[in-house]
């Protein structure tokens, strides 16, 4: 028995391990393959990616290692959108493989006590009014668990989404591309970025010590799922160039779609679903790596709660809203860009109207912030109108004592944040009934001296905000909390 399985030891198997570790409870990770695959299929985190994992201290490390990108693109508009100015601390997209993301996860669950197990896929699941109850074979015969709740997080053509009778509707993919990691014999004979020749366009991404090669499946098979072979894109290249450019050396030979699907519920009963068990989507955008963890991120300190006991009833089924909700953005907005990349000319004229609005500043943002994520929102109702509310915290610069710290360190443990920004004077004594869910700190914000108290969920949003009195602040805890404890000394945290 244990507190939850996790399915999948993808981005988002890997960051809801270390999510309910950091929350203290315990999670068990089955991933079917023995070792991380050879070969990688996304290479970014976007700024909004990167502010999440900044609220845990795992940027920095990444940062360290990636290469910046300030702006992000969206198919089938000539302009490029800039992240300058827009709500992040990452105005950038970063160029990191997805493979060293996972690297960097997997030792960071393990560190914190996740029992993450390579080689067990989970053939089964039945769940009944208490537990969830997994078969997992491995190479030396099968095994059952138990688990309280389990998430699904075995990507796009999840087992668990299936068991559990969630359906995932949407639309079927109608255009197929190939995509080779290969050699070219003679690497001056096809430039990075995109080629246009007479059957069509070639798109070649640098990466080091091979190309990634895109092209359109001109001749998709009725198996979608048949084996691509180095002949196939070969002459797929060819046909769409109109010439032999020589390829060789595959590293990874794939075919891709553009279905777009989302699971009806992303909690059903004890079992969530995350990532791309939950959504799929076409790759216009990078995205799916960032979303998979937007997810997770989200997630962990609702499950968390929900299996210690202090969660409020909405709690977990919040998870559905808020991400079912984010999910059916980026659905929309990948294959929007799918549209407008395909469009012919029946779309000039809104490719015309798009590419003026992305012309001027706030426009060109708010682009770049819906297709990152950055404007994400969610209802923090009961709450105060304030213009942050629902948002992403901002990472305020605080001062506590003699100290200097920033508000992204202080939930770096994983729980609420109540900021008292008056330096002591304006937070209740009852908020002393949420110690241990919720850690109060008595700072200055000198960049915000208007802000008197500011209460952050565990995934940095805004849950509630004053400028003035604590009207609606206890509510706000039970909300987002649950109901306060009868005894608890206050947690001012020292640092
Ligand atoms: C060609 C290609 C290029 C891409 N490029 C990008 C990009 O540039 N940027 C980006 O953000 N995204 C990109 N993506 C999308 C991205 O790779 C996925 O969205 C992301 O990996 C989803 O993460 P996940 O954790 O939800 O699922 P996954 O990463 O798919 O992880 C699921 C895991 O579950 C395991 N599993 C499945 N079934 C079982 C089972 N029954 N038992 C145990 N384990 C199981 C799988 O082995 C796998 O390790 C790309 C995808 C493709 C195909």
């Amino acid at each position: 028995m244990t507190d939850v399985l996790i399915v999948g030891a993808g981005p988002a198997g890997l960051l809801l391990a270390c999510e309910l570790r950091l929350a203290g409870v315990d999670a068990v990770v089955l991933e079917r393959h023995p070792r991380r695959p050879d070969f990688c299929r996304g290479f970014n985190l976007n700024a909004r990616a990167l502010d999440v994992l900044a609220r845990r201290g795992l940027a920095d490390r990444l940062i360290a290692e990636g290469r910046r990108v300030p702006h992000a693109a969206f198919s089938g508009l000539p302009v490029t959108l800039g992240l300058a100015g827009a709500h992040t601390d990452h105005p950038y997209s970063l160029g990191i493989p997805q493979t060293r993301v996972e690297e960097v996860l997997e030792a960071h669950a393990r560190d914190l006590g996740a029992d993450i197990r390579r080689g067990h896929e989970l053939r089964v699941l039945e769940q009944d009014a208490d537990s969830v109850t997994a078969t997992v074979a491995t190479r030396d015969g099968e095994y059952r668990v138990r688990a309280a709740y389990l998430a699904g997080c075995d990507g796009g053509r999840s087992t668990v989404r299936k068991q559990a009778g969630i359906d995932f509707p949407g639309t079927e993919a109608t255009r197929f591309s190939l995509l080779g990691d290969v050699e070219l014999a003679d690497p001056g004979e096809l430039p990075f970025g995109p080629s246009t020749g007479p059957g069509g366009s070639v798109f070649v991404i640098p990466r080091p010590g091979y190309v990634r090669i895109i092209t359109t499946d001109p001749r998709p098979p009725a198996d979608k799922d048949a084996r691509v072979t180095l002949d196939l894109l070969q002459t797929a290249v060819d046909d769409a160039l109109g010439r032999h450019v020589e390829l060789r050396a595959p590293r990874w030979l794939t075919r891709f779609g553009d279905a777009a699907r989302q699971a009806s519920a992303y909690v059903r009963g004890r079992v969530v679903l995350a990532g791309d068990a939950a959504h799929i989507h076409p790759p216009a955008g990078a995205i799916g790596v960032n979303v998979a963890l937007d997810d997770a991120f989200n997630l962990g300190w609702k499950l968390a709660a929900t299996v210690r006991g202090d969660a409020p009833d909405h709690l977990l089924g919040g998870y559905h809203t808020e991400r079912h909700a984010a999910g059916a953005h980026v659905l929309a907005n990948t294959q929007a860009q799918v549209l407008l990349g395909n469009s012919g000319d029946r779309l000039g004229p809104l490719i015309d109207l798009l590419t003026r609005v992305a012309g001027h500043s706030d426009g060109n943002r708010a682009f770049a912030e819906v297709i990152t994520g950055l404007d994400t929102r969610y209802d923090m109702s009961p709450g105060t109108g304030h213009p942050w509310l629902g948002r992403l915290a901002p990472n305020l610069t605080l001062t506590v004592g003699d100290s200097t710290t920033d508000l992204a360190t202080l939930l770096t443990p994983g729980r609420g944040v109540l900021l008292d920004l008056t330096g002591g004077s304006a937070v209740p004594e009852s908020a002393a009934g949420w110690a241990g869910r919720v850690d109060t700190v008595a700072a200055a914000c000198p960049g915000h001296p208007e802000l008197r108290t500011i209460l952050v969920r565990p995934d940095g949003h805004t849950a509630w905000l004053s400028t003035t009195g604590n009207d609606g602040l206890d509510r706000a805890l039970e909300h987002w909390f649950g109901p306060a404890a009868e005894r608890g000394g206050r947690s001012r945290r020292r640092l």
